[in-house]
């Protein structure tokens, strides 16, 4: 082995390269170190974080290690053992190539580099704080590399209060982990978070992998793609249609086990399944592509995971016949292709509970003039209704509009989304999943505060499976569900057990309505706004039980709906604040004729 094997980059390649920031939240710093351990040749990784790398991050690896004078090296700015000129860039098989990773770590958190490379009698200690060198020592350690990260932009404030919620960052760092593990099955990671394990995947094949990572039951829902051409091959697993999801987020592509996206690609996927989605679903897929480096143009992305095939349509195709085969060989495409509605009776989709419509009746005892919180709508309805005199003025954004209510029976449903009626000043647009989500928030947050929960037992209790971020969050959730008076309990790391729901909830499908809700969990959590833990559970579960848009509604539930929303703390906007009903005023619409 050579003793020195890391070189320094000319300047004209690293100004080529350096373009985007390096370190922008702990989960960049997990990526780097786990790149540089991968490319090290570790067979075990283990990733320890506290606070979600606010405090701590620690990447420990088995992997080749470094001499004494590479251990100091390494944190020179365009230091790297990987490249040494501009061509290398385009047939780089490794994973870091900036040559700028541990210099820029360094430069804003308090690091500590312990390394041994096998045929040593002793490694090295190397502490830098701020660039600055504090440290080097030879150290008794045993052989690979331990980076240990210490409080991430200590000496920038301004970026350290940038940072999100523990929540997010650590959702940010599961991110990165698991496209990492998924492209290297061959080596057994281990993630702890505040001394709890998080992932612990040993080697094992892809799909197995795929299962340790999101659950068992996504077992049942992959189907194997595989196809080899003198261009590329392409292996891996695509979901079922019928599995398909909204807002689905285990998409993944890889090439030469590198974690990449590519629009393109994505659009010939769903080109392939054609009409087998239903709307707005997406399908999971596992993809991986291997081809010689030369046909990759990496193009010096800054994060490198967009890149360019030489030929871009020869793949694409490659790709959709491939897809195609398998759905076909499947013989699902024959059962389906007739209409979409016959992919609803597909044999995975009966194993689901019927869904049963959720009725609007949420608070039966509900009187619009009883609500003492919202007098200005109160009042808005006893002149119109009682009153039949004067009317409430309600201030919008920019102007003042007078939202006189002209009749109750006049309301239509437009495109299965949009209440309309006439109001004094124009022409009232109402979206009903926005407004439902509004007074259903309300009641939670009514329910929450009553002293008691009026809960059914489930004869039969409901077994939810969960995926492995989902669990990481439920000690937190857990307590709002059982007090809204569900009884939920953990059977284990991947299952969840529903053994009383409250009796608002009784005409609801259990198991979409929670599917839904993490979902709608996790993108919340990705808000700007800093919603408190109670919103954040309580907005989710809102807009999960909310009625959607596209579902039609009579006469009768659009004026529930209506007066429902009306006698709300805050008929406008979401708790999200988005616009629930927008008014067109009247010399807008004269404006067209
Ligand atoms: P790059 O990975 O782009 O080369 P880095 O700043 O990430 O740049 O790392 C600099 C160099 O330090 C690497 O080229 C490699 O030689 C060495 N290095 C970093 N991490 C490790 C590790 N875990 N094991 C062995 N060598 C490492
Ligand atoms: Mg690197």
């Amino acid at each position: 082995m050579i003793s020195q094997v890391i070189k320094i980059l000319p300047d004209s390649v690293a100004n080529q390269i350096a373009a985007g920031e390096v370190v922008q939240r702990p989960s960049s710093v997990v990526k780097e170190l786990l790149e540089n351990s991968i490319d090290a040749f570790a067979k075990n990784i283990k990733i320890v974080i506290k606070d979600a790398g606010k405090t701590l991050i620690q990447v420990i690896d088995d992997g080749i290690g470094m001499s004494e004078v590479d251990a100091r090296l390494a944190f020179e700015r365009h230091a790297t053992s990987k490249i040494s000129d501009a061509n290398d860039l385009f047939a780089i098989s490794t994973f870091g190539f900036r040559g700028e990773a541990l210099a820029s770590i360094a430069s804003v958190a308090q690091v500590e580099l312990i390394t041994k490379r096998e045929n040593d009698e002793i490694g090295t200690f190397v502490e830098i704080h701020g660039s600055k060198l504090i440290k080097q020592t030879p150290t008794v350690c045993s052989n690979g590399t331990s980076v240990t990260v210490k409080n991430l932009f200590y000496n920038i404030p301004a970026r350290r209060r940038f940072l999100k919620s523990n929540d997010l960052e650590l959702r940010y760092i599961v991110d990165e982990f698991i496209k990492v593990s998924l492209s290297h099955t061959e080596i057994s990671f281990n993630l702890v978070n505040n001394q709890t394990e998080i992932y612990n995947l040993t080697t094992s094949t892809l799909k197995q992998r795929i299962i340790h990572v999101f659950g068992k039951s996504i077992s049942s829902e992959l189907l194997d793609i595989n196809t080899e051409t003198s261009i590329i091959n392409i292996h891996g697993f695509i979901g079922k249609p019928e599995n398909a999801k909204k807002k689905n987020k285990q998409q993944y592509f890889f090439v030469n086990n590198r974690f990449i996206k590519h629009n393109l690609l994505y659009r010939v996927i769903l080109n392939a399944y054609e009409n087998l989605l239903l709307p707005e679903t997406t399908p999971s897929f596992f993809i991986y592509f291997t081809c010689n480096p030369k046909f990759i143009d990496v193009n010096i992305h800054p994060t490198k995971t967009e890149i360019k095939f030489e030929d871009e349509r020869a793949v694409a195709q490659i790709l959709e016949s491939a897809i195609k085969q398998t759905l076909g060989k499947t013989s699902i495409l024959p059962n389906i292709e007739f209409n979409l509605e016959s992919s609803i009776q597909l044999p995975q989709m009966q194993k689901q509970k019927p869904i049963t419509q959720p009725k609007i009746s949420i608070n039966p005892d509900y009187n619009p003039f009883e609500n003492k919180t919202n007098s200005a709508w109160k009042n808005f309805f006893e002149t119109e209704n009682i009153l039949n005199k004067h009317f409430e003025e309600v201030k919008t954004e920019s102007n003042t509009l007078n939202l006189e209510y002209k009749d109750t029976h006049n309301i239509v449903q437009l495109n299965n989304r949009f209440l309309v009626l006439p109001v004094k000043s124009g022409l009232m647009i109402i979206d009903q999943h926005r407004a439902h989500t509004r007074i259903i928030y309300e009641m939670l947050i009514k329910r929450l505060e009553d002293e008691f929960s009026y809960s059914e037992k489930l004869i039969f209790p409901e077994i939810i499976n969960v995926d492995v971020r989902i669990f990481t969050h439920l000690d937190e959730l857990l307590p709002y569900f059982n007090r809204l008076g569900f009884c939920i309990k953990k059977i284990n790391n991947e299952q969840i057990s529903v053994e009383e729901i409250p009796s608002f909830f009784t005409n609801y499908s259990l198991g979409s309505i929670l599917e839904k809700f993490f979902d709608s969990y996790f993108d919340i959590e990705k808000m700007p706004h800093k919603f408190e833990i109670l919103d954040r559970f309580m907005l989710p579960l809102a807009q999960s039980m909310a009625i959607k848009n596209g579902q039609v509604l009579n006469n009768e539930e659009q004026q529930q709906l209506f007066d429902e929303l009306f006698s709300t703390m805050n008929p406008q906007y979401t708790p999200d604040e988005k616009v629930i009903f927008h008014v067109i005023a009247i010399n807008e619409i004269e404006k067209h004729f």
